[in-house]
């Protein structure tokens, strides 16, 4: 098989001449209609392998045996400690499994090896492990009655029902970690969909959760595209909640698709983070943050710092360090463990990049490195900085979801933090200070479901990750996620 010129372990090699196929109950199974699509790698341009291209038939299958599942209790119905252990299993066959899984993260996706390995797949293992503690931890609690008369009143916790869990391209195996493993813990049951541009390591994480004994028909998974495995799971009345991870603009289709039996909704959207260096920062901490926040996987993460707010008195240096920084990185097929910028993920994500950035050309403002498509094979587009970007410039205000940082000056500290919020979104942001009261009243002012103080974006299944504005609705994460996938019941007993 094509890789480039880099090898692949043997069990990669085996796994990639197995087929990817659905799972629907204890049956792992093509499209109805036998539809595929070929899986691309993006550093190659070259097909490795085909998935499914389920359709609506295939997606009812799957939610009528997760409701059966559901009904029957056969995974809620379980022990919690049971379920604990399972979860636990799962954890502990992710890092078995962790070269497979990391190489054909970095073939689908094209990302660096070094950041399958040392990111994704690690992240993965350690989401289930955070929420397997959650099985024997959902509590209620005993609220007082206001009422003449004696009265016990309580709530309990159940789990909301069937769940359909819908992922992007970008993070595709710690992505679904990141939403089974509230899911699992609550005692729902699921259908799973990955995006269609990346969906090889879900299907793997499917043959782990069998093995790691979660029972047939809890987890279901059925690949395809979004517009119709997506939309069929989000119109059905039999599925009680969705969890979303990706645009704004489908997120805003799910609010519509999910209103005929008003299903409850998580969406984590789009995002435009800024990063406001004040003028005491430690530039050698946060230059080479700055470049991290926007070049790592390409740019395509959703709490992307793209945006830089710098002290006028530091443009200048701050500049020309997250240049050098652009500069040093390594393009290449995502395999060589030299590489530390690959691809993006497929030919229509690069286009829509490079259009981007010729629209902050035209609109006068100045690509200082970067900006073009290199002469090679894949899906490549160059570290770029943009400066002379004002609030009104469209590279300030759109989510490019790629290697593009945009870079804005300002003089006063409020006119940072009202820069930072010309956003319609409103996910992260990064404060760069050695004050710690400027640190916490820009962070108190700033509209963003996560602010970080000196560091880069941090993230972790115990802290709430969601959006302001148009970033979405509600928080994964924490007490907070897990109480997503759950109904409270409030019974009183008159004694
Ligand atoms: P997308 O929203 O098109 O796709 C995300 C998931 O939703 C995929 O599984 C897709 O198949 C599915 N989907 C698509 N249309 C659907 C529909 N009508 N109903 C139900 N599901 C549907 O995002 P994308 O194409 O993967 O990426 C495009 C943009 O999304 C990016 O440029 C970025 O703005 C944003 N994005 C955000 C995040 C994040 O973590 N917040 C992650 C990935 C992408």
């Amino acid at each position: 098989m094509n890789m480039g010129t880099v090898k692949i372990s043997n069990e990669t090699q085996k796994r990639l001449e197995q087929p990817f196929q659905m799972l629907i109950g204890d049956q792992w199974c093509d499209a109805t209609s036998g539809a595929t699509i070929p899986v691309i790698n993006p550093a190659t341009e070259q097909q490795v392998a085909c998935i499914p291209a389920g359709d609506e038939a295939d997606v009812d299958r799957a939610i009528k045996i997760a409701k059966e599942a559901h009904d029957q209790k056969v995974w809620s119905g379980l022990m919690p400690s049971v379920r604990e252990r399972i979860m636990w299993k799962i954890s502990d066959l992710i890092e078995q499994k962790s070269v497979e899984l990391a190489e054909l993260e970095t073939i689908d996706n094209g990302k660096p090896i070094t950041a399958s390995q040392a990111i994704d797949v690690p992240m993965a293992a350690k989401y289930f492990r955070y929420w397997s503690g959650w099985c024997g931890k959902i509590s209620g609690s005993a609220p007082t009655v206001d009422l003449p008369g004696n009265y016990v009143a309580m709530t309990m916790k159940q789990p909301v029902g069937v769940v359909g869990l819908i992922v992007p391209w970008n993070f595709p195996l710690a992505n679904a970690a990141a939403k089974l493993g509230p899911a699992l813990a609550s005692g729902c049951t699921i259908v799973l969909k990955p995006a269609e541009q990346s969906s090889l390591t879900t299907i793997c994480l499917g043959e782990i959760l069998l093995e790691a004994g979660v029972p047939a028909g809890v987890v279901n998974i059925v690949t395809g595209y979004g517009d119709v495995v997506g939309a069929r799971i989000a119109n059905s009345t039999d599925v009680s909640k969705v969890s979303f991870t990706g645009s704004t603009a489908v997120g805003k289709k799910l609010i519509q698709a999910s209103q005929g039996n008003l299903k409850r909704l998580t969406l984590e959207l789009g995002g435009k983070s800024p990063t406001i260096v004040l003028p005491d920062a430690d530039l050698d901490r946060v230059i080479p943050a700055v470049a991290h926040g926007i070049f790592r996987n390409a740019g395509q993460v959703c709490a992307a710092s793209s945006r830089l707010l710098v002290h006028r008195s530091l443009l200048d240096q701050v500049v020309e360090g997250v240049v050098a920084q652009a500069q040093k990185l390594v393009l290449g097929n995502g395999l060589d463990p030299k590489t530390t910028l690959g691809p993006l993920v497929s030919a229509i994500q690069r286009d829509n990049v490079m259009r981007h950035i010729n629209t902050a050309r035209e609109e006068g403002c100045e690509v200082v490195t970067g900006g073009r498509v290199p002469e090679r094979q894949g899906y490549f587009v160059e570290p770029t900085v943009v400066t002379n970007v004002i609030s009104s410039s469209s590279l300030f205000q759109n989510e490019v979801f790629g290697p593009v940082l945009a870079v804005t000056v300002f003089d006063e500290i409020q006119e940072a933090v009202t820069l930072a919020n010309d956003s319609e979104y409103g996910l992260s942001a990064n404060i760069w200070t050695r004050d710690v009261s400027n640190a916490f009243l820009v962070a108190k002012a700033i509209e963003a479901g996560t602010v970080t103080i000196n560091s880069g974006m941090i993230v972790g299944p115990g802290l709430p990750f969601g959006g302001f504005k148009q970033s979405g609705w509600g928080r994964e994460g924490g007490e907070q996620g897990i109480d997503a996938f759950l109904e409270t019941k409030t019974v009183v007993a008159a004694l």
